[in-house]
């Protein structure tokens, strides 16, 4: 059961870490039942998808909503209307459009940027010396609040080569002063825990599957 599942995760989850629901692929109705029981943030990777459940759910006037998917340049002004935390900022061009359009709808959106310390064909990010050298200018843009990282581990690795990569993230984010990391997701969310993750991006463990053709769309 939804608050079943809710609830366990509520209670082993270590003071500073934060549930991140991924509502992608349900209903609704079942981020509405979270939301009675006192989840907040919701996670979506679609803009198409989520501008209706927003709308539905917009008596809920407290709840955060989470872009976590690849973002597209032509969805940054709907991202930015609809959502107040973008996860998976992945170059300079898109958060430099971010900030100006930003600006534009007067909105101040919180940002982690995505990092890719492995090679994967699949997944975009910045590589860490790229995000070092563009750091000056990327900390002054205006309107994005920079709090955090965000990565991926590649399919093929196991829990303790995902544990070396989302420690190699908690470091990096130290190294820049960063609060943040969203890490960890069903399959590794133990090991995000256990090196320092803030944000744990839970789909399929909370909500149950999606339905298969989901998980290829992202966007
Ligand atoms: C779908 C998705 C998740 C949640 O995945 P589960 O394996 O269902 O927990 C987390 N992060 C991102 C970026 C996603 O696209």
């Amino acid at each position: 059961m939804l608050p079943d599942r809710w609830r366990h995760f509520i209670n082993c989850l270590p003071k500073g870490v934060n549930l991140l629901a991924v509502s992608k692929g349900h209903p609704s109705s079942s981020i509405r039942c979270l939301a009675e029981l006192g989840q907040i943030d919701f996670g979506e990777s679609r803009l198409q998808e989520a501008i209706p459940k927003v709308e539905e759910l917009k008596d809920l006037s407290f709840l955060r909503w989470h872009f976590i998917g690849h973002l597209q340049k032509n969805k940054v002004r709907g991202v930015v209307q609809t959502f107040q935390v973008i996860h998976s900022v992945n170059s300079f061009a898109l958060a430099e459009r971010i900030s100006r359009i930003a600006v534009e709808e007067e909105r101040c959106p919180q940002v982690m940027l995505q990092v890719k310390f492995l090679e994967d064909p699949n997944k975009g990010g910045f590589a860490p010396d790229q995000l070092s050298e563009l750091w000056p200018r990327l900390i002054d843009l205006p309107n994005v609040r920079l709090t955090g990282l965000m990565t991926m581990a590649p399919k093929n690795l196991d829990l303790i080569q995902t544990r070396t990569l989302f420690k190699n993230c908690r470091e990096f984010a130290n190294q820049l002063d960063l609060p943040d990391c969203s890490m960890g997701m069903s399959q590794d969310w133990q090991v995000g825990v256990e090196v320092g993750a803030t944000w744990l991006r839970l789909g399929s463990a909370l909500f149950g599957a999606r339905p298969d053709n989901l998980n290829l769309l992202t966007d």
